[in-house]
């Protein structure tokens, strides 16, 4: 699929009206841009989601040593901010219908820690978590939630859009994201003080005064204006790369419906995933293992990835809590971990490059390759 150039008309209006230096009229227009598409008034663009999470901690008031419930599955940047607070994480585990954050393992976590200070959800490979039934176990408690979106830009649940679900969001613009400035991330939230107190954190916490006076501690994580710039051409291709990405994981799983002990990654009535990654998990009986398939793979020159490790089985974490929603011995995070694969989903690739992927594992599991006839999506290819 061939990239319009937008991003060059912004970032070449930076250079031409010399604004190259930290924010400009991109990063404004970038904020408010990404802020109409959510459907949200205020937005703070920074240098990555991972420092969006670490201000919106710092919003909901962490301090060291307060508890902050964490999605197990999902990516070490959604928890490493908890630790730079000196916060303490506690890992809830995900459930099969969802991949994301099971309601009944984050029931068993508040009976054993009644006041964390937030709870951190995930929406893993571009689909939402089970909002509603989360927030009935979190309003109980009156725990904010920070919804880590960094994955799933565009995606809806129940017709809301991702970043929206929460009390704060965050999204990632990192170079794997369905859009990306190359390093980025934004802080979305109703309430304008907070995307105010976030941009004044970003900017090395500066007071109001005509020299650089400070009171609190700040960082430096504004987006540039360059970034911003090819945020703003990327925005506008973001719903193409949706309806590609559809489109990919709609191709793995026809190609892969004859074949019982593959299950893709389950796509919940109540949303509309963005497809960022096409995932599956084998069938625990099956004789061949993810390794196989992405060593496989590898000898095309074709990289596929294992599901994220979960972080209550990380070095990192070792001491931290954990809550199963299944018994103490296993986990669905874990076991996903150990059955899974994310599969080569980027929007750059071919209806053929898709068909040797899918050629390759077909071979794997000894079935012939498929005709494209076979397969309707060819249509919209
Ligand atoms: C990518 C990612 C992040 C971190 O975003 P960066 O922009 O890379 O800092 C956080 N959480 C999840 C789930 C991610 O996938």
């Amino acid at each position: 699929m061939s990239e319009q150039g937008y991003e060059k008309e912004f970032v070449n209006e930076a250079f031409d009206t010399n604004w190259i230096a930290p924010l400009g009229l991109n990063v404004d227009g970038f904020e408010k841009e990404l802020a109409e598409y959510v459907g949200i008034d205020h937005a703070a663009a920074l240098t990555s989601g991972t420092a969006a999470i670490h201000l919106a901690l710092k919003a909901v008031g962490v301090r060291e040593g307060d508890i902050v419930f964490c999605s197990s599955l999902t990516f070490a940047g959604s928890v490493n901010p908890v630790l730079y607070e000196k916060a303490i994480p506690v890992f809830i585990d995900s459930d099969y219908e969802t991949w994301n954050m099971s309601p009944v393992a984050l029931a068993k976590a508040y009976e054993k820690y009644p006041s964390p200070k937030a709870v951190i959800v995930v929406n893993l490979y571009g689909q939402a978590a089970d909002y509603d039934a989360i927030r009935e176990v979190t309003d109980k408690y009156g725990t904010p939630i920070i919804e880590d979106a960094a994955e799933s830009l565009g995606a809806t649940y129940k017709g809301i859009q991702t970043g929206m679900l929460g009390d704060i969001g965050i999204f990632s613009f990192n170079g794997n994201k369905i859009i990306t400035t190359s390093g980025g991330g934004m802080l979305v939230c109703k309430n304008e003080d907070v995307t105010q107190k976030a941009k004044f954190w970003a900017t090395q916490a500066r007071d109001n005064a005509p020299w650089y006076q400070h009171s609190e501690l700040g960082y430096n994580y504004r987006i540039s204006n360059i970034a911003a710039g090819i945020g703003r051409g990327q925005l506008k291709v973001l719903n193409e790369r949706i309806e590609y990405k559809t489109l990919i994981y709609e191709f793995y799983k026809k190609s892969f419906s004859d074949i019982a002990e593959i299950q893709m990654m389950p796509v919940c009535e109540y949303g509309s995933p963005n497809y960022w990654l096409s995932s599956l998990v084998l069938d625990n009986s099956c004789f061949i293992k993810p390794n196989d398939i992405i060593r496989a793979l590898a000898t095309k020159n074709i990289e596929s990835r294992p599901i994220w490790k979960p972080m209550h089985m990380q070095p990192l974490f070792s001491s931290s809590a954990f809550f199963s929603s299944r018994n103490e011995e296993s986990s669905v995070s874990e076991d996903l971990f150990n059955r899974g694969i994310c599969l080569p989903s980027d929007t750059k690739m071919t209806l053929e490059d898709m068909q040797v992927v899918v050629g390759i594992i077909r071979k794997l599991f000894g079935k012939t390759e498929l005709h494209r006839e076979s397969l309707d999506v060819q249509k919209v290819l």
